[in-house]
């Protein structure tokens, strides 16, 4: 049985070690955003010769092949998650560290408007939002 990944990657040519079958279903199987050591720690509690350097080149090789895409949430850690069709944007709580997938028509008109007006046809974007939660707005001693 083969993961959605490995399928991607067998799709695109590449050729599929035991250790990157591994990793592709790491990935497949996430649910949510995780960096290269998260994804380290989850491929070595299935095969425990799986080291780090591996991981971290796999993981290149897969974006590269825009089998998985890299996230930025500014903490400074790449985060992954697999290449999907539906499209969608981050919302991340700072305080928390919790990933919110949202998507939002008006806002993708509003990104190819904007792009129109300056004269460009849009071929992609990035767009994270950062947040707190409201009703801990008043922790931040705002104004103090
Ligand atoms: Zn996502």
């Amino acid at each position: 049985m083969t993961s959605r990944i490995e399928d991607l990657c067998v799709q695109k040519g590449l050729k599929m070690t035991d250790q990157r079958r591994v990793i592709s279903r790491v990935l497949s199987d996430a649910t949510d955003h995780p960096d290269v050591e998260e994804v380290h720690r989850r491929a070595a509690a299935i095969d425990h010769r799986i080291s780090i350097a591996t991981v971290y080149r796999t993981m290149r090789l897969l974006e590269e092949a825009h089998v998985i895409d890299r996230l930025d949430f500014g903490d400074g850690r790449a985060r992954y998650e697999g290449t999907r069709t539906d499209h969608h944007h981050h919302l991340i709580d700072v305080n928390s560290g919790e990933v919110i997938e949202f998507t939002s028509e008006e806002m993708e008109r509003l990104k190819e408007a904007i792009a129109r007006e300056l004269g460009y046809d849009l071929i992609g974007h990035r767009l994270e939002l950062y947040g707190v939660p409201r009703n801990r707005r008043s922790d931040s001693g705002d104004g103090a």
